[in-house]
């Protein structure tokens, strides 16, 4: 196999990418010059050593004070809400929120979603959010899950719940759902800013 097809099936394991797509990256970078090569690659090298996962809600960050902190800004900053959580699917959600200022509570990363009728929970960290949630029982008041209202939403938000259920019994935590202002299928990543301020506005 030459270096353009060894080059293309990477690219085609990317998400949504596809064989002829991945072939098309491959005669884009061919075209560009050295640096901008040199630039990428160093980049896609950096990644893993620049970047960290919060021990605390699971988000991808980058160490700007350089002292290896193990939690994120958000997790660190203590003018947050420590009284709410909000669960999200992967990072672009979070992201999204935090752009439209809309919330200043603490966050959790699902990581994913759970297929439809699928009640395997190696797909998400359900059993991390368990953990935080129990640690965090004394000052917790509610866990808003700020799932997309699609069948994966609903499975994960089933599953969620089902798992938090030991700790919602015994202890006065509130588990909500964004209002259905956030129409069935909206990605949470791609919502704007009055979307989301109803969809949490009508949480129930
Ligand atoms: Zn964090």
């Amino acid at each position: 196999m030459n270096t353009i097809d060894k080059l293309a099936e990477q690219f085609s394991k990317l998400p949504g990418i596809g064989p002829r797509q991945a072939k098309r990256f491959v005669y884009f970078l061919l075209k560009k010059d050295d640096a901008f090569l040199k630039g990428l690659s160093e980049n896609i090298l950096k990644l893993k050593q620049d970047i960290n996962t919060c021990e605390s809600c699971y988000q991808f960050f980058q160490d700007k004070t350089k002292t290896s902190a193990k939690k994120c800004e958000i997790c660190r900053d203590s003018t947050r809400d420590e009284t709410v959580l909000m669960v999200v699917g992967k990072d672009a959600d979070m992201e999204n929120i935090e752009k439209n200022h809309i919330y200043n509570g603490k966050y959790f990363i699902l990581g994913g979603y759970l297929p439809i009728m699928s009640n395997d929970a190696s797909w998400v960290r359900s059993d991390k959010l368990f953990e935080i949630v129990k640690q965090r029982k004394d000052e917790l008041k509610e866990v808003i899950l700020a799932l997309s209202l699609n069948p994966e939403g609903e499975n994960t938000i089933y599953h969620v719940t089902r798992t938090l259920k030991p700790l919602t019994d015994k202890y006065p935590i509130k588990v909500s759902t964004l209002g259905k202002g956030l129409s069935t299928g909206t990605e949470l990543e791609y919502s704007d800013d009055d979307t989301l301020k109803n969809a949490l506005k009508n949480r129930s």
